[in-house]
Parts: structure tokens; sequence; C-alpha cells
């Protein structure tokens, strides 16, 4: 591990000022991520700017109905906040889907967009890595990669995007809300993170001197209809090799509005739109839910390990699917497929 210099950030200005005076300084909340990395030598920040004391612990109503959840706010927090259990519950069953209480506990939700892939040769600095040392190679394209992904590949870079949350996140249609020198700006959390083409060691659309402040959750929480499937080696502790975030807003049997987002697939959450307006106005059965799966798929290509997925995405999705339509979502208490 190398050695860093320290600042405590006093503000949301403060931290812009310092990310901007210290290139190559990261910011650090939780450090469920970068203390690893850093402990490995894959990051080596020149500097960590403390950001846990800034007033971004808040999960406050929006005006026009919806929720804006502070950058710092714990992931347990969010998982187990009344209004999220109630009008987010799909959101709420994701994080708890993901890593240890111990870890959710730590960490933060802007951190939680941040965490970089778990591509054993991205933590491995002994291999080539094109995320790790750009222009080095992918260790993965030719090596073990029965986790990696199936849709979004460049020849640069496999990788998966390992957050649940942002799974949900994506299907609920959150904004991320952003500051930095020019100001605040607020993008989609669908373009939030980035496909690797030949820049895979850019995860990212926040630039180095930005700071997320916030997650925004329109007022459409789906909290009728919605399950979050996440199918992993392990019932729990594990990253997934497919999780599926499904919500439905139905009229009797037929489907009204259809969000569908994967994970443990790509280098981001993907989302369909042309999947979701396949099954808008369609009654909710296997055989609606079989043909979104196609769409979703659509352009999926196995490497030697992993072409396993492509199946076990398409069952999960209609299942998914089935759970939300039928009101029945998966349980993230009891560690058992439903
Ligand atoms: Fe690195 Fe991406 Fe290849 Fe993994 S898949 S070795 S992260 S370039």
């Amino acid at each position: 591990m190398i050695n860093f210099q320290y600042s405590r950030a006093s503000d949301v200005a403060d931290a812009i000022l310092l990310l901007t005076a210290h290139p190559g300084a990261k910011l650090i909340a939780g450090g469920t991520n970068l203390i690893d990395l850093m402990k490995e030598n894959v990051e080596e920040p020149s500097r960590l700017i403390d950001i846990t004391r800034l007033p971004l612990r808040k999960i406050e109503e929006t005006p026009d109905g919806g929720l804006r959840i502070g950058a710092l706010v714990p992931n347990s927090d969010l998982a187990y906040d009344p209004l999220i259990e109630q009008r987010y519950p799909l959101l709420a069953s994701a994080i708890l889907a993901g890593a240890s209480a111990q870890l959710r506990n730590m960490a933060s939700v802007g951190g939680n967009l941040m965490q970089r892939t778990r591509c054993a040769y991205f933590y491995d600095t002994s291999t080539p890595c094109n995320k790790r040392a750009p222009g080095s190679g992918c260790s993965a394209i030719e090596g073990l990669n029965r986790n990696h992904a199936i849709l979004g590949t460049s020849s640069s870079c496999i990788a998966t995007n390992p957050s649940d949350m942002s799974v949900a996140l994506a299907a609920l249609g959150a904004l991320v809300h952003i500051a930095g020198p020019s100001g605040e700006r607020a993008m989609a959390l669908t373009e939030f993170h980035r496909l690797p083409d030949d820049t895979p060691h850019v995860d990212t659309n926040l630039e180095a001197d930005e700071i997320i402040t916030a997650i925004e959750l329109p007022p459409r929480g789906f909290a009728r209809n919605y399950s979050f499937l996440k199918i992993r080696d392990r019932l729990s502790y594990a990253f997934a090799l497919v999780s599926v975030a499904a919500a439905l807003e139905l009229d009797g049997n037929a489907i009204r509005e259809a969000r569908v987002a994967l994970g443990g697939v790509a280098h981001k959450p993907w989302r369909s739109l042309e999947a979701e307006t396949a099954l808008r106005g369609q009654a909710a059965t296997t055989e609606h839910f079989s043909r979104a799966a196609d769409l979703l798929l659509q352009g999926a290509r196995a490497q030697a390990h992993n072409g396993f997925k492509i199946e076990l995405a398409r069952r999960a999705i209609v299942r998914t699917l089935m759970q939300a339509a039928n009101a029945t979502p998966q349980s993230q208490a009891h560690k058992k497929i439903a």
C-alpha cells in the first residue's frame, strides 16, 4: 500500500476545490471497495478526501412526490427506511441482496454507484488488465471468464458492474445528482455507468473533479408488482451471475407499464426500452415475458466459460417478471429461490 495524503472536506464546495487542486486524489466515504483496492495496489490515490462529514445523509420527499436520497446515506439505512420499504420495495430488496450486513452498514449510496468490477484479473497486478493499466491487454478474454459479461462487451474488456442497487435504480428510472466546478447537473442512472469500448478504465460519466450529491427517485415506485432476483454461486455474500429487477403496473392481467433491468451481465445495468415497449398492453403471460427476455438478450455473446449465463438470464427474466405479476416478490431474507 502506498503513502497518501489526507484531507477532510468541510462541505461539498470544499470537496470540489480539493479534487480540483489535487489531481489523482480520490473521495472516500465508507471505503468498502477503495481500501481493498489500495491494499492490493490497484488504486494508488495521491490523496484521500474524506467526505464522511458532508451533510448528504437525508432522505427527503421531492415536490413531485419522489424521493431525494443523499449520497452518504448508508445502504442499510436506505433499505430499511420506511418510505423506501413502502414505496420502493424493489430498491430495498436489491440492496438487501448485496454484500453482508456489516458492509451494507458502512457502504454509502454514492460509493455503491462508484464500486469497481470484481474481475479477478483487475485485482491481480501481476496480470495484464486494460481497466487497471490501459493498453496492457485483457487477461479475461483468453482466461477464466465464467463471471464475465455477455452484453455490451468490447475487445478491450468483458468485465461486469458488481452493484445490485444500481440494477433496481435503473429499473426505477432514478437520476444521479452531481456537483462540480461548473455547477450542478443530473443524469439518468442508465447513463451514469459506461460500456467498456476502448476505454474500460473509465467506469462512469462522472468527471474526476465532480462529486455525487444525491440520487432522485421518481414518484412511480411499482410497490405492488415488483421482484428482484439474484442468481449467484452461493445464496449470500456473493456477486451476481445474473440478477433481474422487474417492475410492472397492471390493469387486471394487462401490462400498463413494465421495467426490467439486468445485473451481472454487462459493464452497466442493462435495460432494453424495446423489451419494455413490447410488454406494454400485453397480457402478463409466460409467452410475452419470454419475448421480452429475447429482446433484452439480443446481441448476447458468450466467452469460453460463461455461455450458461445466456440461458440463465433468459429463465431468470421470465421468472422475475412472473413473480412481479403475481405480487410474490423474491424474498431476500429466506435464502432460497422462490
Ligand atoms: Fe481487466 Fe476488464 Fe479484462 Fe477484467 S475483463 S482483465 S477488468 S480489461
